[in-house]
């Protein structure tokens, strides 16, 4: 009986890229990242992109992209293709967000002012119940009767969440991407296998601010791992 070998697909030939934000000339810190990504990517035989993060107009300037540019060149740091521009993508994001991640997208209307005071609030609360309860338990050392978990200190980067259930239109306010709340882990190339709640570090990023700017984590995740993250929810490798 003949036997055949499976279909095997060649391994597609890996992609590093270098993602410069055109706000200032290039310094040590971004030449020493793309100088090792290079280096990374030519050593297992990939290719290397530059891809510019110029979404925020009102920062990058066109004079930093061209003096970048020559630095990199200058350097011997060839990208391969042509260079990618991040404002000229805004239509695909947008569609992204429209079609892929459509049902995980909420409208907010909270300000930065406004989240200031929602954790000023929480923290006159949470010293309100700890008062209540020393009042209860009658001691006059709050620190000694809390819970080692009552004095971990909230997380104020991370968004509460307040618009969730608003039903906001979404054309007309930011638009947030609600994020996995459970542990997902990943093999990280130099310190291996980390674990991370996305939904606990984070909370519910913006993804597109109100003036329709694409926030960059957003666009640099179009094509990487981590719209893999946004859309299943399921990181490459695996997840609890
Ligand atoms: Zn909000």
């Amino acid at each position: 009986m003949p036997t055949t070998m499976p279909n095997q697909t060649p391994p597609s030939q890996p992609i590093g890229r270098f993602a410069p934000s055109p706000t200032g000339e290039l310094h040590l810190g971004s030449l020493t990242t793309a100088l090792a990504s290079f280096c990374h990517i030519k050593s297992i035989g990939g290719k290397w992109l530059l891809r510019m993060e110029d979404t925020d107009t009102e920062r990058c300037d066109r004079q930093f992209t061209e003096q970048i540019l020559m630095d990199l060149e200058a350097l011997g740091l060839h990208w391969d293709g042509d260079v990618i521009y991040q404002s000229e993508r805004i239509d695909i994001y947008n569609d992204y967000l429209s079609s892929y991640l459509g049902p995980l997208t909420y409208g907010c209307q909270c300000s930065r002012k406004d989240l200031e005071q929602y954790w000023a609030q929480e923290e006159i609360s949470r010293n309100h119940s700890r008062a209540s309860l020393a009042a209860l338990t009658d001691q006059t050392s709050l620190d000694e009767q809390v819970s080692p978990i009552d004095q971990v200190q909230p997380n104020r980067q991370r968004y509460p969440r307040r618009c969730v259930a608003s039903d906001l239109d979404r054309q007309q306010h930011k638009l947030r991407i609600q994020l996995p709340d459970y542990r997902i882990g990943f093999n990280d190339g130099i310190q291996g296998l980390q674990w991370d709640n996305p939904q606990q570090t984070l909370g519910d990023m913006v993804a597109r601010r109100q003036d329709n700017m694409i926030n960059y984590i957003l666009a640099a995740s179009s094509m990487m791992v981590y719209s893999r993250l946004l859309i299943s929810c399921v990181v490459s490798i695996f997840y609890l």
